[in-house]
């Protein structure tokens, strides 16, 4: 395990390699055992060394962003997590480049602030632009594929550049999930507008996402398998809102929600997915997809 560590620290140049990290701090649905190695990687460099060397051992690794759609096993994860921690966010004319690392809220404030309309709906998602763009996040009928125009990546140990219509994007999806690479930065074609009537659209996102629970998740649970087919209304008509199960709850405010009310497992967190799913599937025929991504071994 040490030789590992040291190999990582010294190599690599990765400095304070965590071990046994809580996955739990770092999600939040506040669920997740430990990681075997935890890093923070502050360069673009250094992390090209990491994954070249993690290659090279046959380590598994998962790029973590937020947590913020993802569900943690309670055994934790038995590789490397990596965080990234590069955040530069730079405007030219109406295009924005942000890094991996930073935070889609910043980006959105980044884009208020220099008079670039086009992420407002943006406004609230927990996400960092790598784990945006992977999930292709959106709201409110927008998404992220719609502002995007070329994302930088490493794969198979090469930084490369891929445009838009190379990187696969659907509703919550894109290339990412088919082929594992790691996302260091996206550019962003906005359009230039005032900042007041960019800050008044950004505020009536505020007042809708209000509505949404408060209590640690990852959002909705389950992609919608249809238009017009809203998995939130459907559980609610089932009567399952409220449903429990140790610590975790369907959420009677957002039925496509399971809330941690404080002492959710991961498993806790499972049979409630599960009971969703056979009861939809019973009443609908539709056997409901997870929009939430899985870290560690999860049955
Ligand atoms: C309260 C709440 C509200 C939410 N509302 C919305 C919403 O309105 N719309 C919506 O779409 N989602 C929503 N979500 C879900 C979540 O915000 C999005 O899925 C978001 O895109 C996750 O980003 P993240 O940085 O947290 O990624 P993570 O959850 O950390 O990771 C998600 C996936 O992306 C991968 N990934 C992350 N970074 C990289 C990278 N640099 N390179 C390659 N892969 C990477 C991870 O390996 C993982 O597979 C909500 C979540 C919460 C908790």
């Amino acid at each position: 395990m040490e030789i590992l560590a040291n190999y990582l620290e010294y190599i690599c140049g990765v400095e304070n390699v965590k071990r046994n990290e809580p996955l739990a701090q770092w999600t939040t649905f506040r669920v997740g055992g430990p990681a075997k190695y935890f890093v923070i990687v502050d360069d673009k460099s250094k992390l090209l060394k990491l994954l070249s060397a993690l290659t090279y051992l046959e380590q598994p690794y998962f790029i973590l962003g937020l947590g913020a759609n993802v569900l943690a096993s309670d055994d934790g994860f038995d590789g490397v997590v990596i965080k990234l921690n590069f955040q530069t966010i730079e405007q030219n004319d109406v295009f924005v480049y942000a890094d991996a690392g930073a935070k889609l809220g910043a980006v959105v404030n980044y884009a208020r602030q220099h008079g670039l309309s086009g992420l407002e709906w943006a406004t609230g998602i927990p996400a960092t632009v790598g784990g945006g763009v992977y999930m292709n996040c959106g709201a409110f009928g927008h998404s992220l594929s719609d502002v995007v125009v070329m994302v930088d990546m490493i794969e198979d140990g090469q930084v490369k550049t891929l445009t838009r219509d190379e990187l696969a994007f659907g509703y919550r999806h894109s290339r990412f999930m088919e082929k594992p690479a790691v996302i260091i930065g996206a550019y962003l074609r906005l359009n230039k507008d005032e900042p007041a009537k960019i800050a008044t659209r950004m505020q009536e996102i505020v007042e809708k996402r209000r509505r949404h629970p408060r209590q640690p998740s990852a959002g909705s649970v389950f992609k919608r398998p249809k238009d017009g087919f809203y998995v939130g209304q459907v559980i609610e008509e089932l009567g399952l809102g409220g449903y429990t199960v140790g610590g975790a709850m369907v959420s009677p405010q957002h039925c496509n929600f399971i809330v941690n009310t404080g002492s959710a497992t991961c498993r806790d967190i499972l049979q409630v997915l599960y009971h969703l799913q056979d009861e939809v599937e019973k009443a609908t025929g539709v056997l409901l997809e997870t929009e939430i991504v899985f870290l560690g071994k999860v049955d």
